[in-house]
Formats: structure tokens, sequence, C-alpha cells
């Protein structure tokens, strides 16, 4: 017998009854191509990785064949692409080939995404480009490195088949894993249809793989929806303490698990400039760096709305009753969002406790930081080589940034409180090292890449910032150029969604 063998399914989602998907078998593609497999991941969700990059792993990738126990489908799904309502999207150039039980016993989804037409794809071809598959593989294992939930990949193909956009571009597919592909916008399809008894099921269902301990609640869906909202708080906080910007936080890309997902137009931000913005179709900014955080807010409120007809279980649930049920519950987001922002600002800064005048304190780092251009990854990086000057031995961090003079003050502010904060450097500075990354994915780093691949098949770019972006605060000297922010001329302002 072979070690290759295939993985074993085990499909809840197509198991539901109701109008939740179509099924859809994913198109065939004229030449698969390997780009990378992810053998960690693969082994982590019992998938072998030999078999992965089989023959006929490959050929599961790129959609030319469907694996024994795989029950492929197109999800249904709504959504407010920027704040406009849309009632009909859906997967339409995805489908979910199924789930595997990972080794830590939890479910997830294997996605192909670029895998052709579908029920839901309206005018579009159901593909993607190369470009999209490279920046979705760099980004979501960037961010899992930086210890951001998110959506991971098990994989990459190309197709050997040209796809067009303003011009003709190689086609990929990308193999995506979810804890599931259930979203704000998941609810809000059934909520406009006031199909109450698809919102219900698709709570027990969320409740069943996700939130467990809200079955045993008075109110479990009330008490889903408050998990809900702690993990987004949690997940917005981290992406604002790396100063990732998502880029399209429409209600259909917010995952009700908490992962991060849809990584088309984003970017890392490099000067620190609460303005920023990368997306080309953000015309307002109104995804900008400083928004994101009122943003989700603003989609779990969206969220909320929709889940009012099965929020009160009380026998003497009115609509008022549930309206004032779902208001408590989403004031709680701000502070819910400070408190996990306060956390990791703790670590930021080095301390062992955060103290209110700490809000203060790092605020006016922020507006140095605004003030004097500079990059905000290695800011903080320096900060954390200052943590324990001691043990510093290499120069090449403070090459690249330094604190000029109008730090000064606030140096000597922060000092001044490191002393009321007892631990020791080395403890301090590995808490920093770790809350303060030095690799981060830079835009024009991800733009080499694409381009390599893209134009000459090369993913040896690829190949290389996947790795680095694994070991995201191990700097050693002979990386030093992934540390590097954009030169004027190698700056990326913008970014495009895969469509
Ligand atoms: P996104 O901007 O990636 O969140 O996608 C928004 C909607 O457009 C989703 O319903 C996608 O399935 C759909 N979509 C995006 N690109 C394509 C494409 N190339 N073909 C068909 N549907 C697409
Ligand atoms: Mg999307």
């Amino acid at each position: 017998m072979s070690e290759s063998r295939s993985p074993v399914f085990d499909n809840s989602f197509a198991r539901l009854s109701g109008p939740f998907y179509s099924e859809q078998a994913p198109s065939s593609v004229p030449n698969p191509g390997l780009i990378r497999i992810n053998t960690a991941l693969a082994e982590q969700l019992n998938i072998n990785s030999d078999w992965l990059a089989s023959a006929e792993g490959i050929a599961s990738m790129a959609g030319n064949h469907v694996p024994a126990g795989a029950q492929s489908l197109a999800a249904v799904y709504a959504g407010h692409q920027f704040g406009g309502w849309n009632p009909q999207l859906g997967d339409g150039r995805a489908v979910l080939l199924g789930e595997l039980i990972g080794k830590d016993g939890i479910r997830y989804d294997w996605q192909l995404k670029g895998s052709g037409r579908t029920p839901y794809s309206r005018g579009g071809d159901g593909k993607s480009p190369l470009g999209p598959v490279i920046r979705e593989y760099i980004l979501c294992e960037a961010m899992a490195a930086l210890g951001v939930p998110t959506t991971r990949a098990l994989g990459a193909v190309t197709t050997g088949e040209m796809v067009f956009r303003e011009q003709g571009l190689p086609g990929a597919v990308f193999s995506r894993v979810a804890q599931s592909h259930i979203r704000v916008g998941t609810m809000q399809f059934f909520a406009a249809r006031r199909d109450n008894e698809a919102l219900q099921t698709l709570s027990d269902y969320l409740i069943k793989r996700h939130f467990p301990e809200a079955a045993d609640a008075d109110n479990p869906i009330l008490a889903m929806f408050k998990e809900i909202l702690s993990r987004q708080a949690c997940l917005l906080a981290q992406w604002q303490s790396i100063g990732f910007i998502h880029g399209v936080m429409n209600t259909d890309n917010m995952l009700l698990c908490g992962e991060t997902i849809d990584y088309g137009p984003c970017a890392f931000m490099e000067t620190y400039d609460p303005s920023t913005v990368f997306s080309s179709i953000d015309h307002q900014g109104r995804y900008a760096y400083g928004n994101q955080p009122s943003i989700a807010h603003w989609n779990l409120m969206q969220l909320a709305q929709a889940l009012l007809p099965i929020l009160d279980n009380s026998p003497t649930a009115t609509e008022d009753s549930a309206v004032a049920i779902a208001q408590e519950a989403i004031n709680s987001f701000p502070e819910r969002y400070l408190n996990a922002y306060q956390n990791i600002i703790k670590d930021k800064l080095g301390l062992s406790q955060f103290k209110e005048a700490d809000d203060a304190l790092f605020q006016a780092l922020l507006s140095n930081m605004e003030a004097q251009k500079a990059d905000f990854t290695l800011c903080f990086r320096r900060l954390a080589e200052l943590a324990n000057e001691s043990a510093c031995i290499n120069t090449s961090i403070r090459e690249l940034f330094d604190f000029n003079e109008a730090f000064t003050p606030w140096l000597q502010q922060w000092r001044q409180r490191l002393i009321e904060d007892q631990q020791s450097p080395a403890h301090r500075q590995a808490q920093m090292f770790k809350a303060n990354p030095v690799f981060i994915p830079r835009n024009h780093l991800v733009q080499e890449a694409i381009s390599a691949a893209q134009s000459e098949g090369d993913f040896s770019y690829f190949n290389q910032l996947v790795d680095i972006l694994a070991e995201p605060s191990q700097f050693d000297p002979s990386k030093l150029r992934y540390a590097m922010p954009a030169k004027p001329e190698q700056r990326v302002t913008q970014t495009f969604c895969g469509t």
C-alpha cells in the first residue's frame, strides 16, 4: 500500500438541509502546475503531504479531480459592500471541497478559490489570476506566523490557462483553509428574506461548530453573538497593533468564526498615518487604517440586526425586547476592543501591566511617529532593541531606523515608566520582540514576488518571502533587505482586489 492516501472528509455543512448552498463541481483546467504546498498545515489537517504533492493531490487543488468523500458546493451570502447593501452574493469564484478534522480536533473547510463559475458568479468568470493567489498565500501565512487568527494557505497551483482582466494573465487556484466560511453576510442573506428557520438552523450549526459553550447559556444565540463580538474585538486589536489594513471590510468579508478573510486589496502600513488606505476602489477612505475598529463595530451591528428575529428566546419576546438585547450587546464592543488593544499595547511597550496613564504614553508615541513619518514596524522594533541594550550586538535595525531627537522626551518618559515596572530587561525584550515583529509582508516585496512569478514563472522570490515571514521576529542581518521599508521608487500606494 502506498503511503499517499487521500484525506478523510466529513462534510457537516453539506449535510445541512436548507437553502444554504448549491452543489457545484470545480471547473477543470488545462495544465495544473504546483506552486507550493504547505506541508505543516497539511499534516495538521491529517492530509498526507505526499498525497497533496502527488499528481492526484495537485489535480485536487486545481479542480481537475474531486477527491473521494469531498462534496463540492458554492455557498450563498449577501452583504454590505462599502456601506451599500447587496442582497445577492455568494461563492462566485470558489467552491468548498469539504471539511477535515485537524489534529487539534477542530473542523476545517478546504476551499478552492479561482475554480470557475458557480450560480453566484454574476458577470464574473469565476477564475483568479496568479497575482492575487500569490498575494493571499504570502499575506495569510504571514498573519498566521504573527499569531493573528486567519484563513490559511494549504497550497496553490497554476492552471496553464490565461485569465482575462485588462490584459491576459496566467491563472491560478488557491487552496484556502478556514475554521468555516460563514460570514456576517450569510446571516444577512437569510434575514433579508425573512427566513427565520434558516437563521435558526445556521445559528444552531454555528454554536455546535464554533461556540459549543454558548449552548449551555440561557440564551444561546445571545451568548454566541457576544462571543463573536469578543473574537472580532481581539482580531481588530491585533490588526491595529501590527499595522494591517484589510482594505475591504465588507460584511461578506467578516467571518463569524473570527478569522481574517479576503486578502484582496490589503497591505501593511509602513509610515505611520491613521488615514492610510491602499485599496484602489476605496475612494472615500472608508476602510482606512484608523477606521477599522469602528467599521468592525458597524458590521457587527448589521449582524445584530440580522439576528433580531431569533435573539430573544423568552416567552414574552417582542420586537422591542430583541432590539434592547441587541443594543446592549453591541454597545459592549468598544470596551471589548479597548481591553484587547490595551493588552497588546502593554506588550508592545514592554510592560507587565497596563495602567491608565499608559494610554497617553502610547498615544504620545503614535503622535511622534506620525509627525516624524516613522516606519510603524521598525519604530517598535527599535524600541524593543532599547529594552535591553546590553544584549544588542548588531546595529542593523538601527541603520534602518533610529529615534531622532524629537523622540528624546518620549523615550525619557518611557524609561521612567519602565523603572516602575519591575521585570528583567531580557524578559522585557523577549516580550517586546514577540509583539514587535521585524518582518512584515511589505508591499514592494509582495509586488516583487508577484511580478517575478507572473512574468517569468519564477517563484523563488515568493518562496523566499514566505519562508522569511514564517519567523517574523527572528532577525538576522543577512535578511536586512526584507526588513527595509520601500524606497520612494518602490512604493506601492494602491492594491487591487482579485476580481
Ligand atoms: P470580494 O471582493 O472578493 O469579496 O468578492 C465579492 C463578490 O464577488 C463575491 O460574491 C465573489 O464571489 C464575487 N467575485 C469576485 N471575483 C469574481 C470572479 N472573478 N468571478 C465571479 N465572481 C467573483
Ligand atoms: Mg470576499
